[in-house]
């Protein structure tokens, strides 16, 4: 969750498990990924988080480690991922049809993430349009306006994937 002037985000803190969090495991960073309230180490991937929550003015960010983000990251051809034609797009921000051509960039995974915002950030300046982005071999990035919405989205793109994911195993493509 996002406040903005100044910029603070609540965050869970590292290695708790996401099914078990209490107010103990969440934390308050300004700008900077610093802790200005509660205790415990911010996600080894705030900076990411504070990136998006600038750069696409979201009130909330979500990232998940789910098997079909991995396992669709895994077959990005021009440096993300096509999804395109599927009822289910509907349900991202303004999207308004089946026909909507949903591009999400992939980006390399990293322990590393202070070196390696730069270039999210780019991505993201390029494509104003996408919805969220996927890490290779880890996982999904969506935000929204606020809590509710990027669980939404977190939902439609995760059901996307393992119809893509499902798709890939079956013997007849269309
Ligand atoms: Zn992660």
């Amino acid at each position: 969750m996002v406040t903005r002037t100044p910029l603070r985000l609540a965050i869970t803190t590292s290695g708790v498990d996401k099914g078990l969090l209490s107010e103990d495991d969440i934390v308050e960073i300004d700008e900077h990924g610093k802790v200005v309230a509660g205790s415990g180490r911010p996600s080894a991937e705030a900076r990411l988080h504070l990136t998006v929550a600038r750069v696409r003015g979201a009130g909330a960010v979500l990232h998940t480690h789910s098997i079909w983000s991995t396992i669709l990251s895994d077959t990005a051809t021009d440096g993300g991922v096509t999804i395109e034609g599927y009822e289910m797009l509907k349900g991202l921000a303004g999207v308004q049809t089946h026909e909507h051509r949903e591009w999400l960039p992939v980006v390399g995974n990293t322990q590393d993430w202070a070196a390696a915002v730069p270039r999210v950030e780019a991505i993201l300046a390029e494509r104003p349009d996408a919805h969220g982005f996927l890490i290779r071999r880890h996982g999904l990035y969506t935000w929204g306006q606020d809590l509710a919405d990027a669980k939404r989205q977190v939902e439609i793109l995760e059901f996307l994937f393992e119809v893509m994911g499902r798709k890939r195993g079956m013997p007849w493509q269309p």
